[in-house]
């Protein structure tokens, strides 16, 4: 069955704007991992007439309905009485979480005040649940075909009950979970890879297609809502199909985390070693290599060459190649590389050198142009980028291509 979620956040300070309804996400993000639809959340403040209308519509629209805030033992905080109400149940006292009130102020060392008790009040024949980062537990029931889960507003209580106590008892209700895999794409924007795949998607419901965009990357995202991991497997595996024919030279890998851990891996499969010569990228291409963990069994090392002098007098860039086509050209950025796997004894070494701004070169180079090349056994390649005007932009596209390059020519 279909479940309707709605999500109530009871809070005068997330009215006023005082704080931000991130437990709200944390709850949206779980439920969407358990395949419920969640189509209304809504904030009210802590005032029982209010909470009370707001349970009311919420129930006539939704049959799962998560609450935070307002389980704590002031008098501002009505949840459980507002909502045992709504739904006809009592509240009933439990001595056993009487103790464990009574346990954390022994073990925090403080004293606990009385209105402390009226946490140990929950609503007759519920599910508790656990807090196993505060005092006021959590619950849960069903009544009149809904089902209510009353979480502790304090993000670091509401977390921790989500996916200990929770979510267990969600996923009983779900039936069905989401599963999903992440397409990498490099080279391709969003709204081309849209335009090529947009029948497909179209024509999908389950598992859908969908695309994210990052800088000079796209991610696809495929989800199957299914009852365990092999059926979702089996559900994915056409489409995934489906998307490699159409951009799979584009692809860079499943599930990887980043372009650098694909180029690791593959590096690391053949055996072969990486070294960079960086101007523009002042390091980044060794700090993202450096990144991946175990980095060592393929990076040789990386130069960080600024000055036209480190060029000539460290990589070996001749001086008269540098006079005449300056720093940001093709030459010099092939000479870079070469460098760079000669003097780093490597397989595969990788240079960059370009404008990243925010002025344009004395040779009036445009900001973003940027030369890529790479070095390998036999062979030099070099490549002439656009990337834009922004600094930090320049310098993650310009790595990006670099990391590009050797997974192409791995390939
Ligand atoms: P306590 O036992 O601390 O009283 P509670 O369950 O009664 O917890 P509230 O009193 O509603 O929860 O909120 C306690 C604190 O938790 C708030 O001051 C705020 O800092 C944080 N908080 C409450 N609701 C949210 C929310 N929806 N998103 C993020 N933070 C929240
Ligand atoms: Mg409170």
């Amino acid at each position: 069955m279909e479940h309707k979620a709605e999500i109530i956040s009871v809070g005068t300070e997330l009215l006023l704007g005082n704080i931000v309804n991130t437990d709200a996400a944390d709850v949206a993000a779980v439920l969407s991992e358990l395949g419920i639809n969640t189509y209304y959340h809504t904030v009210v403040g802590d005032n029982p007439e209010r909470l009370q209308a707001a349970v009311d519509i919420a129930k006539s629209r939704a049959d799962i309905i998560i609450t935070t805030g307002g389980l704590g033992p002031t008098c501002d905080d009505l949840t459980k009485q507002t909502l045992a109400a709504a739904f006809g149940k009592e509240l009933v006292f439990h001595p056993e979480e009487e103790e464990k009130i009574r346990a954390y102020f022994d073990k925090i060392g403080r004293g606990m005040t009385d209105n402390n008790l009226r946490q140990a009040e929950l609503p007759e024949g519920c599910t508790i649940l656990e807090n196993t980062c505060g005092t006021a537990p959590g619950c849960a029931f069903e009544a009149d075909g809904c089902h209510v889960v009353m979480l502790p507003g304090p993000p670091r209580e509401l977390r921790a009950m989500l996916r200990g106590a929770a979510m267990p008892y969600l996923r009983k209700l779900s039936g069905a979970q989401l599963y999903s895999k992440n397409i990498m794409i490099f080279g391709m924007g969003e709204s081309a890879v849209e335009d090529k795949l947009r029948e497909l998607m179209n024509s999908l419901e389950n598992p859908t297609l969908a695309p994210y965009a990052k800088t000079g990357e796209v991610r696809l995202r495929v989800t199957a809502k299914a009852q365990s991991e092999a059926e979702a497997e089996a559900m994915m595996s056409p489409v995934i199909e489906k998307v490699y024919e159409a951009v799979g030279e584009y692809i860079y890998g499943i599930n990887v985390p980043s372009l650098e851990a694909a180029v690791f891996a593959l590096l690391k499969e053949r055996g072969l070693t990486f070294s960079c010569a960086e101007s523009c990228t002042g390091g980044l291409i060794a700090k993202r290599m450096t990144d991946v963990p175990g980095a060592s069994a393929v990076f040789r090392g990386g130069v960080v060459s600024y000055a036209s002098e480190v060029k000539a007098d460290v990589l070996g860039v001749p001086a008269e190649m540098l006079a005449e086509h300056g720093a940001v050209s093709e030459p010099v950025a092939r000479a870079m590389a070469e460098g760079a796997r000669r003097l780093m004894k490597a397989d595969i070494a990788v240079s960059t050198t370009g404008v990243a701004g925010p002025d344009r070169d004395e040779r009036g180079n445009e900001v973003g142009t940027v030369y890529v090349a790479l070095a390998a056994e036999g062979v030099t390649i070099c490549k002439k980028l656009s990337c834009g005007n922004d600094r930090d932009r320049v310098r993650t596209v310009a790595a990006h291509n670099a990391f590009d390059m050797v997974r192409r020519h791995l390939r």
